[in-house]
């Protein structure tokens, strides 16, 4: 049914003024309780799962939770489920949470893979976005986690910040490539309703990036990133040869992973897939595990054709592409025989290649993304 665990934690210090996640400033007593509360419902919903192949602490911000909380979580994980012994359990961090210390300690805890939220090395983009650390944070962070031992570090950057230019974001990846990370996530900006950047920037903006120059930052990203060694392997992400994230790349190959804890999502692997998700809403969620019922929302069978739909959108997010024996194999039906008509357009357009069997994005292609997605729906 699933063999990777995603924990949400819903706690953030202060709020980035970009962000729609699910997260808000915890009262002690919150952060205290919520590891009890994480292991009460995997206990609830576990029952027939084997050890499982990563664990993502996520948020929020996970590295508010004290190390031994960590450990204790995992403790809690390999007693009921079991955790495979070569499993990647990676722990969000946030620079301005961490210390050398505290790194050591998520170490010693369990965590072997640090995903670091830098986004800018540029303080007054920090700035902007709201973010509770600086430039110098993140790289010191960055440090630690060496030395702390870890090996596989990643770094989330973002692009089409408000009034940055191409030279300025050249800077930033430059800055990234030097600190030799495993892995870096590149995201763009996208101001969401309901934010305080909604409020600031209106769509028309000019202090957004317009089309044409965020599609110029992810060319850079992808030029100068391939051009020192990183493999493009996913539309957002990159990484050294052996360092792809395990566990993202699952839900991309839609295998069964259970969410934990406030707001978390879920897929079983059970006809052709079950999604839901838990309440946005931690009192909600306390009340349901404590009475020991299973937390969950927006429970959704999926038939044939939404499965059918999944695996074309979300395995052409990866550059391994989609395998037309694999989904033929999948779904006893040919691909052709489904998106044919579509699969051709798409190749005629220049936004997807076809090569020995397998369909893959052009770069064009990842960016207009979207585009190309809906035509699946
Ligand atoms: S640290 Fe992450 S989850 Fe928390 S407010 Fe900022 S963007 Fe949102």
């Amino acid at each position: 049914m699933f063999n990777r665990l995603y924990v949400h934690v819903p706690f953030c210090i202060k709020k980035c003024h970009y962000c729609a996640f699910v997260s808000g400033k915890p009262e002690k007593s919150g952060l205290i309780e919520y590891p009890e509360l994480i292991l009460r419902e995997l206990h609830l919903r576990a029952a027939d799962s084997g050890p499982v192949a990563s664990v993502y602490f996520g948020g929020g911000t996970p590295s508010l939770l004290q190390p031994l909380q960590l450990a204790r979580l995992l403790e809690g994980i390999a007693d009921q489920t079991g955790i495979q012994s070569d499993a990647e359990i990676t722990l969000e961090a946030n620079p301005g949470t961490v210390d050398r210390m505290s790194l050591k300690a998520f170490r010693d805890a369990g965590i072997n893979r640090i995903s670091l939220g830098v986004q800018s090395f540029d303080d007054r983009f920090l700035t902007c976005l709201g973010r509770i650390h600086t430039a110098e944070q993140s790289r010191q962070a960055f440090l630690d986690a060496r030395e702390a031992g870890f090996n596989n570090i990643s770094i989330d950057l973002m692009h089409s910040l408000p009034g940055q230019n191409l030279h300025q974001w050249r800077s930033e990846l430059l800055h990234a490539i030097s600190l030799c990370p495993e892995h870096i996530s590149i995201y763009g900006l996208t101001v969401e309703d309901g934010t305080p950047f909604a409020g600031i920037y209106p769509p028309d903006s000019p202090e957004l990036a317009d089309e044409d120059l965020s599609a110029d930052m992810f060319e850079m990203a992808d030029q100068l990133l391939t051009a020192s060694g990183f493999e493009h392997y996913e539309i957002a992400n990159y990484a050294r040869a052996g360092y792809r994230s395990q566990h993202n790349s699952a839900y991309w190959r839609r295998d069964g992973y259970l969410g934990l804890g406030v707001a978390a999502h879920s897929f079983l692997q059970d006809g052709y897939g079950i999604r839901f998700s838990n309440p946005d809403n931690l009192e909600e969620y306390r009340r349901d595990v404590t009475s020991g019922l299973l937390p969950r929302v927006d429970e959704h069978k999926l038939a044939q054709h939404d499965a059918m739909a999944e695996f074309m959108f979300l395995g052409l997010r990866l550059s391994d592409g989609v395998n037309l024996y694999a989904f033929e194999r999948e779904f006893g039906r040919s691909l052709e025989s489904v998106y044919g008509a579509i699969a051709e357009d798409l190749v005629r357009l220049g936004l997807v290649v076809q090569n020995e069997g397998v369909l893959t994005l052009t770069l064009r292609g990842m960016l207009l993304s979207n585009q190309v997605f809906s035509r699946f729906l």
